[in-house]
């Protein structure tokens, strides 16, 4: 089993200035360098100026419009010879680009998330679209993930709240996980499952949940990075993945207006720990309440139908992948939980 790690791993306040100085610690003086559309704007300048002082020559700098393959397999191609590193700023699209193109080329990736909203950043895969479709494709953990905190904290809150959405999940995930060892046999990491449990429980425990403490969010990050981490020791998405997933893939395809990843898996969460009788639960609620997760859905909340629709579709999202959803009756009796529960009635409209 070869299981990769990234080496470097900064987040904290202001490190987009120290940026230039932890490639060059890593060896690297020759970069591509991705940017998300609107990104430069945002934050080249203190990549300039680390870059600079550092003397990091950008051998090919590209503006990364959208995850389709064929526009990746264009820049993927053509980077320039003695390029050692493809370091990728920006929201996910930049960053699943940034790693598609350092794996087609075997060239180690730096990630650098200017949003957290979902654990995609540090997982080994990449979320691509192929003639319109969206895929999971094999790439490789990042090399180094560098998170500039303080430009998480100037984030719209619900990328933060998505993050923490995506995050909380691993309850349930990890419980389906279980749930499929017992019914199928299948093999559980329990290293996978340990790390990725302690990730959420390190945000779960942090007396101060505000979305704008420097040191929250520094734990949020760090657990996404955990939950990659976790992926890649697992050697699949189960740490990461369960019953809520299925329902937020099935949302996203079912909903004339899907919502960020994390929103939807957090609400899904919601759910799911409630069938699956997750000792957690409480947790899971008392988390999603104290990060303002919860008050921002309640004055935007999910389509009803929809989202009870998304539960009756989601087992057959990924045939054969045993969730507590694949359990006789479990869908029903779902459906007439949410129908009868107050909880229900203003996450849900
Ligand atoms: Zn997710």
């Amino acid at each position: 089993m070869d299981i990769r790690i990234p080496s470097l791993l900064r987040i904290k306040p202001d490190t987009l200035f120290k940026l230039g100085k932890y490639l060059r610690k890593h060896g690297f003086d020759r970069i591509a360098l991705c940017y998300g559309e609107g990104i430069e704007e945002l934050v080249g300048r203190s990549i300039r100026i680390s870059r600079d002082s550092s003397e990091i020559t950008v051998v090919r700098q590209e503006v990364v419009h959208s995850n389709d393959v064929t526009d990746i397999m264009g820049v993927a191609f053509h980077l320039p010879r003695g390029t050692q590193a493809v370091v990728a700023v920006g929201g996910g699209v930049a960053v699943d680009a940034g790693k598609y193109i350092g794996f087609l080329n075997q060239l180690p990736v730096v990630a650098v998330p200017t949003a957290i909203s979902n654990d995609g950043f540090a997982s080994p895969g990449a979320s691509l679209r192929v003639e319109g479709q969206r895929i999971s494709a094999k790439a490789a953990i990042p090399f180094g993930v560098v998170i500039d905190t303080t430009v998480i904290a100037a984030c719209p809150p619900r990328f933060t709240l998505s993050g923490i959405g995506d995050l909380i999940s691993k309850y349930s995930a990890i419980a389906d996980w279980k749930l499929s060892y017992h019914a199928t046999g299948e093999a559980i990491n329990d290293f996978s499952a340990m790390i990725a449990l302690q990730s959420v429980e390190n945000l779960v425990n942090h007396p101060d949940k505000s979305i704008e403490d420097l040191g929250f969010l520094q734990l949020v990050c760090g657990a996404l990075v955990m939950s990659g981490v976790s992926m890649e020791v697992a050697g699949s998405s189960r740490p990461a993945s369960g019953s809520e997933h299925l329902i937020s893939h099935a949302y996203d395809r079912l909903a004339a207006r899907p919502r960020m990843h994390g929103e939807q898996v957090g609400v899904a969460t919601i759910a799911t720990t409630w069938l699956q009788d997750n000792p957690q639960r409480d947790t899971v609620l008392r988390v999603l309440e104290q990060t303002t997760f919860l008050s921002a859905i309640r004055a935007d909340p999910l389509d009803r139908a929809t989202f009870l629709a998304a539960i009756a579709a989601a087992p057959a999202v990924k045939p054969g992948y045993h969730t507590v959803l694949s359990e006789p009756g479990a869908v029903e009796r779902l459906q007439a939980h949410i129908a009868a529960d107050p909880l229900w009635q203003d996450l849900l409209a």
